[in-house]
């Protein structure tokens, strides 16, 4: 057993191994220096926002980079970027423990690692092989239009193909001329077979000939490859770990705060220049490999609007690449316009592009330009005029409450729960329905609770995510100081963007909060036998799950908990769902944007929720509450569909008292 082993380079005269590592030596010289003039590129960008742990940038690293996690799912694509992916690596791990035995101290290629080292090359081998087919099929025949396409695609892969198929003919007719005993070639399987098989007639001169031939050919192909990295989409084998390292760990719904040092520093609220980006986020543009996932997962390109978050990144690229300028000679208002923020594109990407980042650092910009107008404009107008988009007094912010008998926190300073009502809730006539069945709820359980009433404002999300960071600071500021005053420590809201920000988003302002959205709370209330969701629908109902509360913050389960789900048989699940989930249209602030009927996400989306028989929509979200009610009322089928919140589908199971919850409360018009 521990004679078995091989020759290293036994056919190669040592002239030849000199010209081979001079060659090898310039295609790795080469592409160093052109990622180094990259990286000046990178390096043009503000020295800011690079995660600093390196236990993060490690940890990063295993889950994106090493584990693929986010390449997983069932399509062609994923399936052979992982017979490439581990393919490339394994070999490149073996190569290289090739060459520390052959030039290492200690020779340990021999014996059993040596058996076991062959069988997994050859299997790796076959894999890669097998991704290269697999990736030239779906180009030639199956190539979605998301998917990115340069000719030195066809070059790369057939380089690839090449580079396995002479690596296992070298394997082949070295073990033909050495005549290695069948016991031992047998593990190298893939040369052993095509030796039995194709080389037994073949003397071994020729073979010896043939295989200095062959050999000379996998090295130049791979100096070829080496040098290929820098000018093809390759590059992602560095610039992707590269950027997984090196994006800084915080909440999804975080955005990064603009500062006044760095207003005054730049002149501008936002960005306006290739160099205003931070490095990371530059780098983060060499390491897209134009895959499209994005694009796939993207509602503002699904309802046809001018926005492909693919082509924002590759767009951006290609002006750093002219050496920088006006990102807005590349990037137009309306695509900027157009994301709701959804964050489908960033959950998607498996190289942990920050596309949302981009687009909102472009965002701040127009509108420190002065460059929105219209009904959004208005929306943040009314933010700063009355605290609330709708433009009404804040001195109606209980009307929501009329005849129910909620507590404020002057008159109930003990309370645990804040009840944060949120400003859709407060004043939009229909969402003020939600309001009033998660207070109901609360009471029926004796949840000891209270709200701000008057005092409560816009948390600030819709001026933060259409562009307004100073808008959104104040207000920021305001609520903290107001939260801190009244001793706040556990929040409740039934709003997924109001929860966001007072969680994720409130910590950059000092305030520290526990804070749920009411499916988690009404779902522990259920849990512990203080409410029931006890289900006698008759009627198909599907859940619609809110980007903010889903994907975006991970709860997937309290909603579903709250409508009885596991226990309802006519409940069902819409394709996407979950974190999967699609968004309704209204994030980013688009609820305040006028679209044309044919751009709506909300049709989509109601579409895709009819189309499970569904006669009930349940929501957990009152702008996602008046989107799909807008999609519905809207899609064909329609009219036979209700869409409620949660909240609403429990009080009106019967679970708590519903007299009320479907009366008008009174004076409240929406005012957007
Ligand atoms: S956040 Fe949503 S809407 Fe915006 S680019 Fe990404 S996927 Fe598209
Ligand atoms: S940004 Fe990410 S998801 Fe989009 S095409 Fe590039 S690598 Fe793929």
């Amino acid at each position: 057993m521990n004679d078995a082993t091989r020759e290293v380079f036994g056919n190669i005269a040592p002239w030849m191994r000199a010209v081979f590592f001079g060659m090898i030596a310039v295609s790795i010289a080469w592409p160093i220096w052109q990622i180094w003039a990259r990286a000046r590129l990178w390096r043009k960008g503000q020295n800011a926002g690079v995660e600093q742990n390196w236990m993060v940038r490690i940890e990063q690293l295993i889950i994106y980079a090493l584990g693929q996690k986010r390449v997983y799912r069932k399509s062609l694509g994923a399936f052979l970027h992982l017979l490439l992916f581990s393919g490339f690596v394994v070999l490149t791990i073996g190569t290289t423990l090739l060459a520390i035995a052959y030039d290492g101290p200690y020779d340990f290629h021999h014996g059993r690692y040596y058996l076991i080292y062959e069988l997994t090359m050859d299997t790796f081998g076959v894999a890669f092989i097998i991704g290269c087919l697999l990736a030239m099929y779906r180009r030639a025949f199956r190539r979605k239009p998301s998917l990115g396409h340069n000719k030195s695609d066809w070059w790369l892969l057939g380089l690839l193909l090449s580079l396995g198929i002479t690596g296992f003919a070298v394997e082949a007719l070295r073990i033909h001329y050495t005549q290695v005993q069948p016991w031992i070639a047998r593990w190298s399987t893939v040369g052993w077979l095509i030796d039995t098989s194709l080389l037994q007639r073949l003397d071994i001169g020729t073979a010896r000939k043939l295989h200095l031939t062959a050999w000379w050919l996998h090295s130049i192909l791979v100096a070829a490859f080496f040098a290929s990295i820098p000018v093809t989409r390759f590059l992602h084998v560095i610039t992707g770990p590269a950027n997984i390292a090196l994006r800084p760990r915080r909440p999804m719904g975080a955005l990064v705060p603009l500062t006044v040092e760095e207003v005054e520093r730049t002149g501008r609220t936002g960005v306006n220049t290739i160099a205003e980006f931070t490095r990371q986020q530059l780098l983060s543009l060499d390491a897209c490999m134009e895959c499209g996932r994005c694009e796939d997962a993207c509602p503002a390109t699904a309802s046809n609007k001018p926005l492909s978050p693919e082509a924002v990144v590759i767009d951006l690229r290609r002006l750093m690449s002219r050496g920088g300028g006006d990102v807005h000679t590349m990037i137009r208002d309306e695509t900027l316009w157009a994301c709701t923020m959804c964050q489908a594109c960033v959950e998607e990407c498996p190289v942990l592009i920050g596309h949302v980042d981009l687009i909102s650092d472009m965002r701040r910009d127009l509108v420190g330009e002065g460059k929105l107008s219209g009904p959004p404009a208005k929306a943040l107008q009314q933010i700063s005029n009355q605290s609330n988009p709708y433009g009404r007094p804040n001195s109606e912010r209980l009307a929501w409450a009329e005849g129910l008998d909620v507590p404020t926190v002057e008159l109930n300073p003990g309370f645990e729960y804040l009840l944060w009502v949120g400003c859709a809730a407060a004043f939009d006539p229909r969402a003020q329905k939600i309001a009033r069945a998660t207070a109901q709820l609360l009471k029926e359980a004796k949840v000891n609770f209270a709200v701000l009433g008057a005092k409560e404002t816009c948390t600030g999300d819709p001026a933060r995510r259409i562009g307004d960071e100073f808008l959104y600071q104040q207000l920021a500021q305001g609520n903290v100081e107001t939260l801190t005053r009244h001793k706040v420590k556990k929040i409740v809201t039934p709003c997924p963007h109001c929860y966001n920000t007072l969680k994720n988003e409130y910590t950059q302002f000092g305030g520290h909060y526990q804070v749920q959205h009411h499916s988690q709370l009404l779902a522990e209330l259920i849990g512990k036998g203080r409410l029931s969701n006890d289900t006698n629908t008759s009627e198909p109902v599907t859940l619609h799950d809110p980007c903010y509360l889903a994907r975006v913050n991970g709860e997937v389960d309290a909603t579903r908990t709250v409508i009885g789900a596991a226990k309802d048989t006519l409940f069902r699940e819409m394709p996407r769902h979950g974190k999967k989930t699609f968004c309704c249209g209204a994030g980013g602030g688009r609820m305040w944007f006028e679209e044309s009927p044919a751009q709506r996400v909300s049709c989509l989306r109601a579409q895709e929720a009819l189309a499970t028989g569904a006669r009930t929509v349940a929501t957990a979200c009152p702008f996602c509450l008046n989107m799909m009610t807008d999609g519905i009322a809207g899609t064909q089928g329609g009219e036979k569909a209700k869409v409620l919140d949660i909240a609403e589908l429990l009080v009106s199971r019967g679970t708590a008292n519903g007299a009320g919850v479907c009366s008008e409360p009174s004076e409240t018009k929406s005012g957007s």
